[in-house]
């Protein structure tokens, strides 16, 4: 009676188990085979009760993956169209004031789209590691001081000072020139974007302990407690109301994470209330 009542239990949360039960498990004791034998169902249990639900995290990453693509797809694409249709309807003159406005908002949207696809594609390759970094030696000072030059214009027309900073005789750097280019690119066009006319940017590089350290600090309104940890994750945007121009992808972040990470380095962002955003990025030589 002993042995029967106890392979019955088993019998039953095999049964359970088969019918979607997952949380179900034994409660028997003993040395014996079947008290080892309730042990090890009760371990399997645990393991495909953990399988699946991280099949549902994957499933459910997806279905909000194609979520946000699909709204960030049919927004501007929404625009277009009607901006199309009214100078079809109303027969507006590309010349015309109108037309040249419809026209205008017509190319910022495709712009837009253009900026979404592209960085999905990189991030996808990304993250499916199809990207090799193509490594070179370079200094990163000249590399960070370009950039700023490149972007002159926007900070300029921002009201914007960028400033640099580093330690003197730094040593060159071993990465894929073009990566942390886009990487710079894609922190101080944050760093812009999210400061307040007068405000500045900051940037340093700075050698330690056998790395480079390089740290981006601005005076805007900074990333709030709430979102700072999820601020890595693709289309994740903090408070659209307060970027300048457009709310932007979502993606560069993630983007960038992606490619201090294929170089072996780690990237960080902290932020104190009101005070503005840093992000410290240490990469080795
Ligand atoms: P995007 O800028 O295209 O929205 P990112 O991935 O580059 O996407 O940034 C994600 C979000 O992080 C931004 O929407 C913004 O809310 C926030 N963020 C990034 N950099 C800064 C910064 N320097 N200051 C304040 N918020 C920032």
């Amino acid at each position: 009676f002993f042995l029967t009542r106890r392979l019955k239990k088993l019998g039953l949360a095999v049964g359970e188990f088969q019918e979607g039960n997952y949380e179900y498990r034994l409660n028997i004791r003993g040395s014996d085979e079947i008290g080892i034998l309730a042990g090890a169902f009760n371990e399997m249990a645990s393991s495909i009760e953990k399988s699946i639900d991280k099949l549902h995290d994957t499933e459910k990453q997806r279905s909000d993956l194609l979520t946000n693509i699909s709204h960030d797809l049919r927004s501007p694409l929404t625009s277009i169209r009607g901006h199309i249709e009214t100078m079809l309807l109303k027969n507006i003159r590309l010349n015309d004031k109108e037309g040249r406005e419809f026209l205008e908002i017509s190319l910022k949207n495709i712009s837009g789209l253009q900026k979404l696809v592209d960085e999905l594609f990189d991030l996808a390759r990304f993250e499916t590691k199809q990207v090799k970094a193509f490594k070179e030696s370079f200094n990163l000072a000249e590399l960070v001081q370009d950039t700023i030059l490149k972007l002159k214009p926007r900070s300029d027309s921002y009201g914007i000072n960028v400033f640099m900073h580093h330690d003197n005789d730094l040593p060159s750097i071993n990465a894929d020139i073009g990566m942390i280019e886009r990487v710079i690119s894609n922190l101080l066009e944050n760093a812009l974007k999210n400061t307040p006319e007068g405000g500045r940017v900051d940037l340093a590089i700075n050698a330690i302990n056998g790395k480079i350290k390089l740290t981006v600090s601005d005076t805007g309104q900074g990333i709030d407690k709430e979102d700072l940890p999820h601020i890595f994750e693709r289309f994740y945007r903090a408070d659209k109301s307060r970027n300048r121009d457009n709310p932007g992808t979502g993606l560069g972040l993630a983007i960038v994470k992606e490619i201090i990470e294929l170089h072996k380095g780690s990237i960080e962002v902290q932020s104190l209330d009101g005070s503005g955003a840093v992000f410290i990025i240490v990469l080795p030589y």
